[in-house]
């Protein structure tokens, strides 16, 4: 997929976002205007003594605290919050914590973390909405009776298998449970007897009593309450029977006073449920009204990068890559300690805009919404990241013995404010390995016998040879320099180069760690195909080598992001870069070497 990238043609982009357009609807007709708010999640009596809703829309981000946020998460919190900000509404946190296994801290106070660092806050009107979905489990409970009482719920007592077998098919209808008949008292006593611990888990399940030969397979009396024996991390031991996913969530938003309820395309076939359970409730004047309605967008899926928790968690757990925050995780802890910015995820969200078909998005697509944040801002340096030193055999003679002559050059070569750059070129330089050739490829005009090129803010040289170890590498490359060619001097241009190369002085060059980062993947569409998913591990994902880099970096903090002048984007990692000790990941390339 192609994408624009002038300012016009995001604007336009905007405009094509379906949701923008559902939302301007809802804007103009007031759908929503005459709703109250109770100042926190509550029942239609909560919210109806309240006052008119402040929110103009609400909208959540709802995930389940079972792992780290990655870059499809990243579409979602832009998309919900982005769309709250620019429509005078109020975008919800919430974790949805229904089911009572799998959850930890960890993975709360990592969601959090990342949410606030992608720019986003759920503090508005002077309150937070930050909220817990196991925080309505006694509304939910309640929800639950009032089905039943209603007629409109009931407790199957058949086996897993039973229900499965009677549940039919795309081409079949479904078969009623022996137990659909019974009566609202009798449902209701048992439902009781499940609530108390006299059942055991999967023993019996209520069920929403809609239609067995619905040809939306998704309203055949679907489940809305299990057993489980399991302690939950909010509630301790004061349940034993949890809702189901597609009866909590409705419920949840409902609660909330979410107005557009937006989720991937795989939840569209739950809509009319979602609806059917919401209209039952507002008729019984449980919630308040009007209820939200949910929407759906294709999921992001990326090239190259996996997108689902669950394979990212078999990834840490085996030791494939080093934790959650291995900077080649597409987690944004990951992306984080790659060098991207909050900006440029938001960026990249904004491009690919919101869809209603799913399709592969180009790994591309995201680095050049990173190199077009990271230009203007990252500051310039030189590096030799595979280095090899360079004697200029006529310095000492024409400048006089260990002389150093000082160079500068700009931070950043759009912005002057910014200041400049200091360093000294002397006899012994360090440059690229690749930047020598004996016998030079064809169009090659780098340092090869015989030619000359600019070494960048410095001098002119000539390539006289080089010298080899026993083995053939080289181990000097021998120049002449020019007097009066500096970077910078009047005439500076009197003796023409080919090619302009980058360099380190020997006397002043730091040593660093640079680590240089490739796609964790070496297949475009990792963890769909027959094969298995770590046999299409990248084995060059990671190459750690050690570099000379300019004395400007010597000081640089933690997090700074840089441009490696010829070579790319780096950033001094977040936990192992300290000053005298420089770390630097490779965020990305200059420009697209993956490309065909
Ligand atoms: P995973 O399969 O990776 O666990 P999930 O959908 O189960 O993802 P949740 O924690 O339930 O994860 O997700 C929270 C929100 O993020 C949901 O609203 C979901 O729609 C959204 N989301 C998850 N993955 C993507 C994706 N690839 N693209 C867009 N939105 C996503
Ligand atoms: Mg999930």
């Amino acid at each position: 997929m192609t994408v624009p990238s002038d300012k016009e043609s995001r604007e336009t982009l905007k405009a094509s976002n379906f949701l923008r357009q559902i939302i301007e609807r809802d804007l103009e007709q007031g759908s929503y205007a005459q709703r109250c708010w109770g100042g926190k999640p509550g029942d239609a009596a909560t919210h109806q003594a309240g006052m008119p809703d402040p929110a103009r829309i609400r909208t959540r981000f709802p995930p389940e605290p079972n792992g780290y946020l990655h870059i499809g998460h990243a579409k979602s919190i832009c998309l919900n919050f982005g769309l709250a900000r620019d429509y005078g509404g109020v975008c919800h946190m919430r974790f949805d914590d229904t089911n009572p296994e799998k959850e930890e801290q960890e993975y709360v106070d990592g969601i959090l973390d990342a949410v606030r660092w992608l720019g986003f806050s759920w503090d508005a009107n002077g309150t937070s909405h930050l909220f817990q979905a196991s925080d309505y489990f006694d509304f939910m409970y309640r929800a639950a009776e009032y089905l039943i009482e209603a007629g409109l719920a009931y407790v199957d007592e058949q086996t897993p298998e039973q229900m499965r077998a009677n549940r039919g098919d795309f081409g079949k209808p479904g078969v009623d449970s022996a137990y659909r008949k019974r009566g609202a008292d009798e449902n209701l006593q048992r439902f009781r007897d499940m609530r108390d611990g006299k059942l055991a888990d999967g023993a019996a399940v209520l069920r929403a009593r809609i239609d067995m030969a619905s040809p939306n397979i998704n309203l055949r009396d679907p489940a809305l309450y299990r057993i489980k024996h399991a302690e939950h991390h909010n509630t301790g031991n004061k349940w034993c029977i949890y809702p189901m996913y597609t009866f909590a969530h409705p419920i949840e938003d409902a609660l909330e006073n979410i107005t557009h309820s937006i989720c991937t395309l795989e939840f569209e076939d739950q809509r009319p449920f979602y609806d059917w359970l919401l209209d039952r409730l507002s008729e019984g004047g449980l919630i308040n009204t009007p209820h939200p309605r949910q929407y759906e967008f294709a999921r992001l899926n990326l090239t190259y990068v996996l997108t689902s928790k669950r394979k990212l968690k078999q990834l840490v757990d085996e030791g494939h890559v080093n934790g959650w925050d291995d900077p080649r995780m597409p987690t944004i802890v990951g992306l984080r300690r790659r060098g991207y910015t909050p900006e440029s995820l938001q960026l990249f969200a904004e491009r690919i805009g919101v869809n209603k078909a799913s399709g592969w998005i180009d790994f591309s697509t995201l680095e050049i919404a990173l190199r077009d944040d990271l230009d203007p801002k990252a500051a310039r340096a030189m590096v030799a990241l595979d280095p090899v030193k360079l004697v200029i055999d006529n310095w000492d003679e024409a400048m006089g013995t260990g002389h150093i002559e000082p160079c500068a050059a700009p931070v950043h070569p759009h912005h002057p404010e910014r200041g400049q750059r200091h360093f000294g070129f002397g006899r012994e330089l360090w440059i690229e390995r690749t930047d020598f050739e004996q016998v030079p490829p064809k169009g090659y005009n780098r340092l090869f016998p015989g030619n000359k090129v600019r070494l960048k803010y410095g001098y002119v040289v000539e390539c006289i040879g080089a010298d080899t170890d026993a083995s053939g590498q080289v181990t000097t490359v021998h120049a002449r320099f020019f007097q009066g060619t500096k970077s910078g001097t009047p005439g500076s241009d009197s003796v023409k180069a080919k090619g302009v190369i980058t360099w380190v002085g020997v006397h002043d060059a730091v040593s660093a760690q640079v680590r240089l980062y490739d796609r964790l993947f070496k297949v475009p569409q990792p963890g769909t195909g027959e094969q298995d998913v770590l046999a299409e591990i990248n084995p060059d994902s990671l190459k750690v080598v050690t570099a000379w880099v300019e004395p400007s970096l010597a000081a640089c903090p933690a997090d700074t992001r840089l441009q490696f002048e010829r070579h790319g984007y780096f950033v001094a990692d977040r936990k192992d870069h300290a000053p005298g000790r420089l770390v630097f990941n490779r965020t990305t390339g200059l420009k697209d070497t993956w490309a065909k």
